[in-house]
C-alpha cells in the first residue's frame, strides 16, 4: 500500500558494519551517565552510592567516523567523551543479565558530544539535560563489529587523543557495571528493539574541543573512529 506523506519522511539514519555491505539501521540512542568510577569522580560524584541513570540522544545526530563535526552553537565548553557502543540487534523487556548478551547485534567506538557548561547549569537547576547532549551531530560512532564475527570486547583498553596527545585512557573492566548490566537494567525501563544504541559511558580524561582539532578514538579490537571539529557551521 502506498502511504502518502506532507513530506518525504527522513531517510534511516544507520551505521556501517566491519566487512559487510550491510548497514545496521539505527532507533534509537541510550546513553549512560557516569559509567567508570574515576570519571564518576572527576565530575563529583560517588561512583559507590549513585545508581545507573540513562539519558538519550536523537538517532539523527549520529556522524560516522571521518566526518567533520561543527562547533555547536550555545557552548563555550564543548567535551569529548569515548564510550564503547552496544549495537542491539534482538529486542526485548527485563532482559536478564544471563541472557543480555544474545541481544547484541554488535560493538563500535562511539563519542558522546557534551556541552559541559549547559550539562553543568540543567545539573544546578534540576533541568533536563537535552540540550547539554542531544544536539546536532552530538553522537559520533566508528564502523559496528558484529559479535557473531568479532566476538564480545573483554577487559581491553579504551582511548581517546586529540591532536595525537592522549587525553582519555581506561580498561573496559573499569565501567562500574559491565554491559550485561546496562541492557538488564535499561530494559526494564524501555522495550529494547532491534536497531537501537546504548552509549555505556566514558571513562576519566573528559575534556575541552576547539575548532580545528583532530580526534582518534579506539577500542582493542574495534575499528578506530576519528573526526575533526571544523568552525561554527
Ligand atoms: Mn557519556
Amino acid at each position: 500500500m502506498y502511504t502518502s506523506y506532507t513530506f518525504a519522511p527522513p531517510t534511516r539514519v544507520s551505521v556501517a558494519v566491519k566487512d559487510s555491505e550491510d548497514r545496521f539501521p539505527v532507533r534509537r540512542i541510550f546513553c549512560v551517565g557516569r559509567y567508570y568510577a574515576e570519571h564518576a569522580r572527576e565530575m563529583g560524584g560517588d561512583p559507590a552510592r549513585e545508581p545507573p541513570f540513562f539519558f538519550a540522544k536523537p538517532a539523527d545526530a549520529l556522524t560516522a567516523s571521518g566526518v567533520a563535526v561543527p562547533y555547536p552553537p550555545g557552548t563555550a565548553d564543548l567535551h569529548h567523551e569515548v564510550e564503547l557502543v552496544v549495537a542491539i540487534g534482538r529486542g526485548g523487556a527485563r532482559i536478564s543479565g544471563e541472557q543480555a548478551l544474545h541481544h547484541v547485534f554488535g560493538y563500535a567506538v562511539g563519542n558522546d558530544l557534551t556541552r559541559r557548561d549547559l550539562q553543568g547549569a540543567a545539573r544546578k537547576e534540576g533541568q533536563p539535560w537535552d540540550m547539554a547532549k542531544g544536539f546536532d551531530a552530538s553522537a559520533q560512532i566508528g564502523c559496528i563489529s558484529p559479535a557473531e564475527r568479532f566476538g564480545h570486547p573483554g577487559d581491553v583498553a579504551i582511548w581517546l587523543a586529540v591532536n595525537g596527545v592522549e587525553r582519555q585512557r581506561s580498561q573496559l573492566g573499569q565501567m562500574i557495571w559491565p554491559v550485561p548490566g546496562i541492557i538488564a537494567a535499561l530494559s526494564e525501563l524501555v522495550t529494547l528493539a532491534p536497531g537501537d544504541l546504548i552509549y555505556t559511558g566514558t571513562p576519566h580524561g573528559v575534556g575541552a574541543l576547539s575548532p580545528g582539532d583532530e580526534v582518534s578514538a579506539g577500542i582493542d579490537g574495534l575499528e578506530e573512529l576519528t573526526f575533526r571539529i571544523t568552525g561554527a557551521a
